[in-house]
C-alpha cells in the first residue's frame, strides 16, 4: 500500500519511495473540486501514485504541476498523462519542448549517472496538447477556493517553479529551498546550470509569500517556512565559499572526496548513500558554475 499522509482537508502526500527508500521523495496532491499533482516522480513512481490517489478516492486529474524537468521530478509524467488522458502538465516554457521529446534529457541523466541510472528509469513522451508551457505568476483554479500560483524560482536550475497555495500559505518548493529532513537543510547546487544569485533572489521572491509551510520534494513538509527560508538563504554562500576555497587547492574529485570525508552524522539525511550522493552533486555544480564565471 503506498504511504498517503493527509496534511489538510486540501493537501495530502505520497512517498514515492524514490530510489527505493522511505522519506526521500514526496510528491503532493491538491484538492478543490478538482484534484492536482504536484510533481510527478521517476517512472518507477508512476504506479505508486495512481494506487495512492485511488486511496483517496481520485480517479482523474485535472493538472500535473512540474515544478522543474530533473527526472526525479518529471520522469514518471508522462505515464500518468496517458493514465490520466485529460491532464494538464504545467511546466517552465524552457522545459516544456524536453517533455514532449525526453531522449536528449534521459540521455544527459545516463551520462551524469553512469550505473545508477536504473534509479531514474525512462520518460515516455508527452503529447504537446497535454502541457501548458508557465513563465511564473499565472492561476490555476482547482474550485472550492483552491489556487495555484506559479512562481519563477531560478537558481536550482534556470527553468525551476515554485507553487503557491494561498489558502494554506503553502509553498510547494520542488528543490529550490534545498533538501530537508528533521529540521535540517542540505545545499542542492546541482550542475550544470546552478546559479547562486538567481538562487538568492528566488528565495526572497517566496518569502514575500510570507509561506507557513515549505512542502518539500526532499523531503515532506517544513513548518515555519520563512525562518527556513532565511536558513537555507544563508547556508548557500557558506557552502559555495567552503566549495570553491577547498577546490582552489585541488581538483574536482578530490573536492567532491574531502568534503564527503568532512561530513558528520547530523549532516547525513535520508540515507548515507544518498547524502554522498546529493553533495557529489552539489560540489560539481558548484564548481561547473565557477568554469562558466
Ligand atoms: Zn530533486
Amino acid at each position: 500500500m503506498p504511504e498517503v499522509k493527509r496534511l489538510n482537508s486540501q493537501i495530502a502526500m505520497i512517498d514515492i519511495d524514490l530510489f527505493g527508500l522511505k522519506e526521500y521523495g514526496s510528491v503532493y496532491v491538491v484538492q478543490g473540486k478538482k484534484a492536482a499533482l504536484i510533481d510527478a516522480g521517476t517512472s518507477h513512481a508512476a504506479t505508486t501514485i495512481v494506487d495512492a490517489l485511488a486511496e483517496i478516492g481520485i480517479n482523474d486529474l485535472e493538472y500535473i504541476f512540474v515544478t522543474h524537468i530533473h527526472l526525479d521530478h518529471v520522469g514518471g509524467a508522462g505515464l500518468l498523462a496517458h493514465r490520466y488522458p485529460n491532464v494538464k502538465i504545467i511546466v517552465h516554457h524552457r522545459g516544456a519542448r524536453h517533455l514532449i521529446n525526453p531522449t536528449e534529457l534521459v540521455e544527459s541523466v545516463k551520462a551524469a549517472t553512469g550505473s545508477t541510472f536504473e534509479y531514474y528509469g525512462e520518460a515516455v513522451p508527452i503529447l504537446s496538447e497535454q502541457i501548458i508551457a508557465c513563465s511564473g505568476d499565472e492561476e490555476f483554479y482547482l474550485g472550492d477556493d483552491i489556487i495555484i500560483q506559479t512562481v519563477a524560482t531560478p537558481g536550482h536550475a534556470s527553468h525551476h517553479l515554485a507553487f503557491f497555495e494561498p489558502k494554506s500559505a503553502s509553498v510547494f518548493v520542488g528543490d529550490a529551498a534545498g533538501l530537508s529532513s528533521r529540521n535540517r537543510l542540505l545545499p542542492a547546487t546541482p550542475p550544470p546550470r546552478f546559479d547562486l544569485s538567481k538562487a538568492l533572489d528566488s528565495l526572497k521572491k517566496l518569502k514575500e509569500l510570507n509561506p507557513k509551510q515549505l512542502l518539500y520534494a526532499h523531503f515532506g513538509p517544513a513548518t515555519d517556512g520563512v525562518e527556513v527560508l532565511d536558513r537555507y538563504a544563508a547556508l548557500l554562500p557558506i557552502w559555495i565559499q567552503r566549495v570553491n576555497r577547498i577546490s582552489d587547492k585541488i581538483g574536482v574529485e578530490a573536492t567532491v572526496k574531502k568534503i564527503l570525508s568532512e561530513l558528520t552524522t547530523d549532516d547525513i539525511l535520508f540515507s548515507e548513500e544518498m547524502t554522498l550522493h546529493e553533495l557529489s552533486m552539489s560540489v560539481r555544480g558548484v564548481l561547473s558554475g565557477r568554469e562558466r564565471s
